[in-house]
């Protein structure tokens, strides 16, 4: 039986795709083997490749001069791919906000390869929180502007998009395809996509056309958005079956009714469980209103004492995955797309008997 799962990744994916995975796994379109099973350029392969690309350019409205890359290495290879791609044009300053864990590894990567300029941090109220753009010290200079508009452990989104005068550069591994998206005011958007796509094992980038040629000249191979774009992200063998499941999920997304949808859907779950929250004196969210992810729903108890019950509780009401990343304690919820509203109805009726029961 198929329990709800609240995981923060690798997550949930839809029943429809996984049913339909198995389903062809043994025989893909009559060809006696499986998808994995044959070349990665086989016209029968480089045609679900395509067509994944084509339906994630229509989820997102993506225009002509952006290229779409399939890549190894997931959202960590691109916190590497960035510096090497954009500081080869001359300039070897970047600007960063630091809003948490997954915006620090960024930097810290960044900083082995040009100079950061932190333009904002959240640290001083324990990374709560989205800083606004009046507090931002931008650099005249800088090759491109890196933010993370979703904290995946933190669970703090930004409810709007940076105005910079360089290239702005997102890692949107755990909110892409949460909201439709102007993607002409990004240079490159990056995700891994076991949170929002698919299964883990492979990273999407979409990238500007006119940023292809900013590499440094040492650029290893694998990491080159531009030997990935001459090479439709084939330039060595792609992970073909996160591709093609991935490929599914924007098949299961169009039929859905696309990314307005999903924006809907996600402001509808996430609602409900921060208003249980904000009424109960029982749990409480840790985050600041306005701030609060869509995504990624952080929350104590009062008295935490009781975490072990709560979450052994859970899972035995057949709610999976809620216990918090390791670094931060207490739950997270992760409400991403393929997380349907009964799932959070589910886990609210459960947090309320369990507050009846325990005060
Ligand atoms: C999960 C996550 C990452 C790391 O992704 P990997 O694919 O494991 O490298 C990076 N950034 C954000 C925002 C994430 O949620």
């Amino acid at each position: 039986m198929r329990k709800f799962n609240f995981c923060a990744g690798p997550a949930a994916l839809p029943e429809p795709v996984l049913r339909q995975a198995q389903q062809e796994l043994l025989d893909w379109q009559g060809l006696g083997c499986s998808v994995m099973e044959i070349s990665h350029r086989s016209p029968e392969f480089v045609e679900v490749a395509e067509r994944a690309e084509q339906d994630l350019r229509d989820l997102l409205a993506i225009p002509a001069n952006y290229k779409v890359l399939f890549l190894h290495g997931g959202a960590t290879a691109q916190f590497s791919a960035v510096p090497w791609n954009l500081f080869g044009a001359g300039r070897k300053v970047a600007d960063y906000i630091h809003t948490g864990q997954w915006a620090n590894k960024a930097i810290k990567e960044a900083q082995r390869y040009g100079q950061v300029n932190v333009v904002a941090s959240s640290e001083d109220r324990n990374f709560t929180y989205a800083p606004g753009p009046d507090s931002w010290q931008q650099s005249g200079d800088a090759a491109y502007f890196h933010y993370t508009p979703n904290e995946t452990i933190g669970g703090v989104e930004f409810d709007y998009i940076p105005e910079v005068s360089c290239p702005l550069v997102a890692d949107m591994s755990s909110n892409i395809l949460s909201q439709p998206l102007p993607v002409e005011k990004f240079g490159v958007i990056y995700a891994g996509a076991q949170k929002n796509i698919g299964p883990s094992g492979i990273a999407v980038a979409i990238v500007r056309d006119d940023l292809l040629e900013r590499a440094l000249p040492e650029i290893p191979r694998s990491l080159s958005w531009k030997v990935a774009a001459d090479a439709g992200s084939m330039d060595n063998t792609p992970p073909t079956f996160a591709w093609y499941l991935s490929g599914l999920v924007f098949q299961w997304l169009k039929a859905q009714g696309g990314v307005e949808a999903m924006a809907e859907q996600s402001l509808r779950k996430s609602a409900l469980l921060y208003d249980y929250l904000d009424r109960s004196e029982f749990f409480s969210s840790p985050v600041e209103p306005g701030s609060r992810s869509r995504m990624n729903v952080p929350f104590v108890l009062a008295d935490d004492s009781l975490d072990k019950a709560f979450l052994r509780e859970a899972e035995e009401a057949g709610l999976l995955n809620l216990k918090g990343h390791r670094s931060v304690g207490g739950m997270r919820a992760s409400l991403y797309n393929a997380v349907p509203l009964a799932a959070v109805e589910a886990l609210v009726a459960f947090m309320a008997d369990f507050e009846q029961r325990r005060t």
